[in-house]
């Protein structure tokens, strides 16, 4: 199946379900209402002239729009490429560039992008031109830039010009292309969270995704009476696929709270709006449950979710099964190159199980566990994790050389994250190799060190990470982020290491700090840590 496929068969079974809520926008569709947005603006699209094959990037926050272009583009056969609502300009150039997009969807009201920037730097361009006919020396491949907003700039269009663009003839061409799509045909290009350097464009078909979608919500049990509250970004594969690809293949609602993460918006729409299940990463859940109101608000239709994207600290963990109500809350783990999932709790495995392994292999998906030569480890022994299956991407886009040292020839994915898996397939990461501490020829793995500091009652989150050394190679640093009003010394917390973990374990280094340097998506840039330590220490 294709997504248009599978999104239609949907809409046949369950045309009156509720199928898109965003509560910013005050936006709610059936089914049936967004299956006719998505027809619309995918005629739309072709009457722009785009052809299949083309990349159609969409670099706006969480929006109705978001998900109409999302399923628009699949009907039309165009590629869509995800682009990260936080670049800047020079990000934005460099990824429209490098996948050749020729046709861009934007927000012009978000808070977080320089889309001012953008839209300014291409003024005498876009001034210049008629819509659909930009030709900007920064942006040789793009032609048309659609802005949701009904007043766009000079030589843009607006979203909904584009949605009432179709006619009969493109119509037609939209029934005649779905007929002749794919199942292995690429839709997608997303490029990776930019946690170890710069991201790189996963290319992704039908299949990966759809699949990937479907089997994360068969995980969590999720069927059409399913509310999801999906705070985390749509353009990055835990928005659309473990989310909007997994709801709509399921038949379940998808309920945004807003444009960006707030925990305040988080709790009111889960408790308003009665959702069943909720996604976040580790950073996300500690803030809706620090935050100050958190006991006013009724969780109780909560049954499940998905923590994911970083390791998730034990106490944090039972704390969401607790005190918001997801006791088949699930763990999963995974990677933009393998669409994403590869990895996830049962809803019923043990809580024991769930706080410390990311669960088991999913569905049609082979793993191995490598030691430095390639050769597979025993059952137990840490070593790179590898995955093979349907998942697994096509490459990243234009490439070769870097999808060449991940992808080996027999389509094995080298993930670069350290796991052991025990007798009974329950995986633990360990962490990613580049994170991995060398001090002295010990090998330490900073997840160990965090998740013992995360225990004392002072701390609310911590990083732990290696620094070059003269003598040891590298050494241990921590930044530590203390609960409100909290005060703390170094001494008190080497203090509370002593005699507890290994003394080649205790941090050399402590730096107390109100914010960490992270992805949009909530993910610890350590390496950005590890530069700034570095520098402060000469
Ligand atoms: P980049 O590849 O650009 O440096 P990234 O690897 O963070 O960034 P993603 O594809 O978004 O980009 O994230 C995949 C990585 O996230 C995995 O390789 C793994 O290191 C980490 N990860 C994902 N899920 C989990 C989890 N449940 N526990 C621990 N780590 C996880
Ligand atoms: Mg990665």
């Amino acid at each position: 199946q294709t997504i248009g496929e599978n999104f239609d068969a949907t809409v046949a079974a369950h045309p009156d379900r509720e199928a898109l809520v965003v509560r910013s926008q005050g936006v709610r569709m059936t089914y049936r209402a967004l299956a006719a947005a998505v027809d619309d603006f995918a005629a739309g699209l072709l009457a722009l002239g785009l052809e299949p094959g083309d990349r159609i990037g969409i670099w706006s926050p969480n929006k109705a729009e978001w998900i109409v272009t999302m399923y628009a583009a699949a009907k039309a056969g165009l590629i869509l490429v995800n682009i990260n609502p936080a670049y800047r300009t020079s990000e934005l150039d460099y990824a429209l560039n490098l996948v050749g997009c020729r046709a861009l969807v934007t927000a012009t009201d978000f808070k977080t992008s320089d889309y001012v920037g953008m839209i300014n730097a291409l003024a005498p361009e876009l001034a210049a031109s008629q819509p659909g006919e930009l030709r900007a020396a920064r942006l040789p491949d793009l032609r048309h830039v659609i802005q949701i907003d009904d007043s766009p700039a000079p030589g843009c269009h607006a979203f909904a010009d584009i949605a009432r663009a179709g006619t009969n003839t493109t119509r037609a061409r939209l029934a005649e292309i779905g007929a002749r799509l794919q199942f292995d045909d690429p839709v997608n290009i997303q490029f990776t969270s930019g946690t170890t350097g710069s991201p790189k464009g996963a290319t992704l078909t039908h299949h990966n995704v759809l699949n990937n979608g479907y089997f994360v919500g068969e995980a969590i049990g999720m069927t059409a009476a399913d509310r999801l509250c999906i705070p985390v970004p749509m353009y990055h594969c835990f928005g659309m696929t473990m989310s909007a690809l997994a709801c709509t293949s399921h038949g379940a609602t998808m309920v945004f709270p807003g444009d960006g993460f707030d925990p305040l918006a988080v709790l009111q729409t889960v408790s308003e709006e009665r959702c069943t299940a909720l996604y976040g990463v580790p950073t996300m859940f500690i803030a809706e449950l620090d935050h100050p109101d958190f006991a006013s608000f009724d969780l109780t239709s909560l049954r499940t979710g998905i923590m994911a994207g970083s390791p998730c600290p034990i106490e944090v963990m039972r704390r969401v099964v607790d005190r918001m109500h997801m006791p088949e809350v699930t763990i999963a783990y995974g990677m933009t190159e393998t669409s994403p999932v590869s990895f996830q709790s049962a809803t019923d495995d043990p809580l024991e199980r769930r706080v410390s392994t990311v669960g088991r292999i999913h569905p049609h998906t082979e793993v191995k566990i490598v030691d430095t030569d390639g050769r597979i480890v025993p059952r137990g022994t840490p070593g790179e994790l590898c995955t093979r299956g349907y998942s697994v991407m096509r490459g990243y886009w234009g490439d070769p050389e870097r999808t060449a040292q991940v992808l080996d020839g027999a389509r094995w994915m080298h993930t670069g994250d350290m796991a052991v898996i025990d007798d009974e397939g329950y995986c633990n990461i360990v962490g990613r190799i580049k994170d991995m501490v060398i001090r002295g020829g010990e090998n330490v793995y900073p997840r160990e060190i965090e998740e013992f500091l995360y225990r004392h009652p002072k701390i609310t989150d911590v990083q732990v990470f290696g620094v070059p050394d003269r003598k040891y190679g590298e050494e241990i640093a921590a930044w530590v982020k203390l609960r409100p009003g909290e005060t703390m010394t170094e001494d008190e917390l080497r203090a509370f290491c002593q005699g507890q973990i290994a003394h080649y374990k205790v941090p050399r280094y402590v730096r107390f700090v109100d914010e960490f340097p992270m992805t949009i998506t909530g993910k610890m840039q350590k390496y950005l840590m590890r530069e700034q330590m570095a520098a402060a220490l000469g």
